[in-house]
C-alpha cells in the first residue's frame, strides 16, 4: 500500500497521464526510462507514492556508487507537485544528463520546495541518478 495518498488517475509527476501509463510502468519494471527527465519524473513519483514500491524504485535507479544502503521516503511528507526547470542532454543517445527541478511538498513543517540540479548517467540501457546539488 502506498504510504502517501495520491490520485491514481493522474500521475504524481504531472504529465497528465494516468499513473499506470506514466511512472507506474517504470515502478513495476515493465518499462525503462528513455531519458534522464523521464527517470527524474519517475523518481519524484516514487517519493510521492512512497511505501515499498517507491523505495524499491528509488534504490534500483540510484547509481551503485552513490546510493544509500537503504532508501526510505518519509511517509509524513506529501509531494504536491513537480516542475522541471531545465534539462541538459539526457536523451536516448546521451550517456549523461542533467535535470534541474523544483519539487513541492507539504508536511509537519508546513509546505516547502526542494530545488535540485540532478546528474544522471546511462549505464547500458538504463538511466540512473548519480547525485545532485541543492539550490
Ligand atoms: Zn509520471
Amino acid at each position: 500500500m502506498p504510504a502517501t495518498p495520491f490520485d491514481p488517475t493522474g500521475c504524481p509527476c504531472g504529465t497528465g497521464r494516468t499513473y499506470d501509463a506514466c511512472c507506474g510502468r517504470l515502478h513495476r519494471g515493465a518499462a525503462q526510462a528513455g531519458t534522464a527527465e523521464e527517470l527524474m519524473r519517475s523518481r519524484y513519483a516514487a517519493y510521492a507514492v512512497g511505501g515499498r514500491t517507491g523505495a524499491d524504485h528509488l534504490f534500483r535507479t540510484w547509481h551503485p556508487r552513490t546510493r544509500p544502503d537503504d532508501v526510505d521516503p518519509d511517509p509524513r511528507t506529501t509531494w504536491t507537485g513537480l516542475e522541471i526547470v531545465r534539462t541538459d542532454a539526457g536523451g536516448p543517445d546521451d550517456t549523461v544528463g542533467v535535470v534541474a527541478f523544483r519539487a513541492h511538498h507539504d508536511g509537519p513543517g508546513g509546505p516547502g520546495v526542494m530545488a535540485e540540479t540532478s546528474r544522471f548517467e546511462r549505464r547500458g540501457r538504463r538511466w540512473v541518478y548519480v547525485d545532485g546539488d541543492l539550490a
